[in-house]
C-alpha cells in the first residue's frame, strides 16, 4: 500500500516506518519537525535500506495536505501528528487544541474531498479518564473521560470521527488507543527523545541512568496495589509499531470507526520496572520514594483481546526488553538525536 504518515519523523512514527518498510508498504511522512528530527528518517534508512519520502508541513495547513493529496494517490492514512505531553496541555490548552484539532479536522477534510477514506489515527488509553478498579483491564466500552487539555483532543476527536462516519459510511477508521509506548528499535539507533527534561517514567529512568538526571522519583509506594506502586500497561514501541502494520492490512475490511485498545493486557508496576532496568543495565539505578503525583490512576491496563481477533496481533516484548532496548538507544545517544 502507498501510506501517508503524519507526525512520522516521531517516536512512534519512526519505528511505525521500518515495520511498515519490512511489510513492503510505500510511504511518505508529512511532519512539521515541531517535535523531532531529519535525523531520524536518516536513520530508518540505515535499519530499512529505504529513505522515507519527507515533507515538512503542517497537517493544519490546507494547501500543503490539498497539494500533497493532489499529487499522489495514498491508499491509508496513519495519523500520528499532534502534540502529546499532559503536563504541557494544562499549561498550554489553546496550542493544543488548535494543533490537535484543527490540524486533524484540515486532514480528515482534505481526505474526504480525494475520495480517501481509510484512517488509523493514534488514540491513548487517557480516554478512559482515571480507570475504576472495576472496569480493569480496560475493554473498549468502558466508560470514557478527559482529564486534561490533551485528553480532551484525543476524545473529541474521536467523537468527530465517530459522527462522520455514522454520517458516511465511505470511512474505514480505527482508533488505536495506545497504553505505555516504551523502548527503542533494537539497533540503538532510533528511540524516544523528549524535549526538556522527561513527565514519562521510561525517558526519566534512563536519562537517571545516563547521568543526565540525578534519581528518581516514585511518585507514591502506598497505592493499593501489591507493591504500593502505580500498574501500569507498558507496550513496547515495536509492537506498538507491528500493530499499525497488522491495522494496516485490515482497515479497508472494518468499515466505520472501530476504537481498538493496543497494550500487552498486564500490568506492570513502577518497582518493577525499575527492577527490569536494573537488570538490563546490571547496575542500581538511584531512586527515592516520593509523595503521588496528583491525578495518578493506581492501575491501568488493557484488554487486549480485540486487537487479537479484529487485527490478529498481540505483543512479543516483555518488560526486559522494553529496559534493554531503552537503555541501548539512550546509552548510544546520551544526548538524543543532538
Ligand atoms: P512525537 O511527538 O514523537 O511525534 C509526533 C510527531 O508529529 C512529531 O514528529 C511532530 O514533529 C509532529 N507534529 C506535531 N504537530 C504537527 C503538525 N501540526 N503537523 C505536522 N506534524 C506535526 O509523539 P509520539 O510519541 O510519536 O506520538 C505519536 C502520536 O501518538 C501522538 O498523536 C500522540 O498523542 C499519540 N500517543 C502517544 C503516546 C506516547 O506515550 N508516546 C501514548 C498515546 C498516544
Ligand atoms: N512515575 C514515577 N516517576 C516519574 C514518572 C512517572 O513514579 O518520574 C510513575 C507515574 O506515577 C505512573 C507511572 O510512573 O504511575 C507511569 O507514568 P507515565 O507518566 O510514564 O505514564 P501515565 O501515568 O501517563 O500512564
Amino acid at each position: 500500500m502507498n501510506i501517508l504518515v503524519t507526525g512520522g519523523a516521531g517516536y512512534i512514527g519512526s519505528h511505525t516506518c521500518i515495520a511498515a518498510f519490512a511489510a513492503g508498504h510505500e510511504i511518505t511522512v508529512l511532519d512539521n519537525l515541531s517535535n523531532s528530527s531529519p535525523e531520524a528518517l536518516r536513520r530508518v534508512g540505515k535499519i530499512a535500506g529505504k529513505v522515507p519520502r519527507l515533507v515538512v508541513g503542517d497537517i493544519g495547513d490546507r494547501s500543503v495536505v490539498k497539494s500533497l493529496l493532489d499529487s499522489e494517490k495514498f491508499d491509508a492514512v496513519i495519523h500520528f501528528a499532534g502534540y502529546k505531553a499532559v503536563g504541557e496541555s494544562v499549561s498550554k490548552p489553546w496550542e493544543y487544541y488548535v494543533n490537535n484539532i484543527s490540524g486533524t479536522l484540515v486532514l480528515l477534510d482534505e481526505m474526504r474531498r480525494h475520495g480517501l477514506y481509510n484512517l488509523i489515527f493514534s488514540s491513548s488509553a487517557t480516554v478512559y479518564g482515571n480507570p475504576l478498579p472495576e472496569n480493569l483491564p480496560l475493554k473498549e466500552s468502558a466508560p470514557l473521560a478527559a482529564l486534561n487539555p490533551y485528553g480532551q483532543t484525543k476524545l473529541w476527536l474521536e467523537d468527530v470521527m465517530r459522527a462522520m462516519s455514522a454520517a458516511d459510511p465511505a470511512w474505514h477508521i480505527l482508533l488505536l488507543r495506545y497504553f505505555n509506548p516504551v523502548g527503542a528499535h533494537e539497533s540503538g539507533l532510533i528511540g524516544e527523545d523528549p524535549a526538556g527534561i522527561p513527565n514519562n517514567l521510561m525517558p526519566y529512568i534512563t536519562q537517571v541512568a545516563v547521568g543526565r538526571l540525578k534519581e528518581l522519583t516514585i511518585f507514591g509506594d502506598d497505592w493499593p496495589t501489591p507493591d504500593g506502586t502505580c500498574i501500569r500497561d507498558y507496550i513496547h514501541v515495536c509492537d506498538l509499531a507491528e500493530g499499525h502494520v497488522a491495522a494496516l492490512a485490515k482497515v479497508a475490511e472494518l468499515p466505520g470507526c472501530t476504537p481498538i485498545n493496543l497494550g500487552s493486557g498486564s500490568g506492570v508496576s513502577v518497582a518493577q520496572l525499575v527492577a527490569s532496568f536494573e537488570k538490563a543495565t546490571g547496575r542500581p539505578l538511584p531512586h527515592k520514594i516520593g509523595p503521588r503525583r496528583a491525578g495518578d490512576a493506581a492501575a491501568c491496563y488493557a484488554d487486549a483481546s480485540r486487537a487479537l481477533e479484529l487485527l490478529g496481533w498481540k505483543t512479543k516484548r516483555d518488560s526486559d526488553a522494553m529496559c534493554r532496548d531503552a537503555w541501548r538507544w539512550q546509552s548510544m545517544n546520551p544526548k538524543g538525536y543532538k
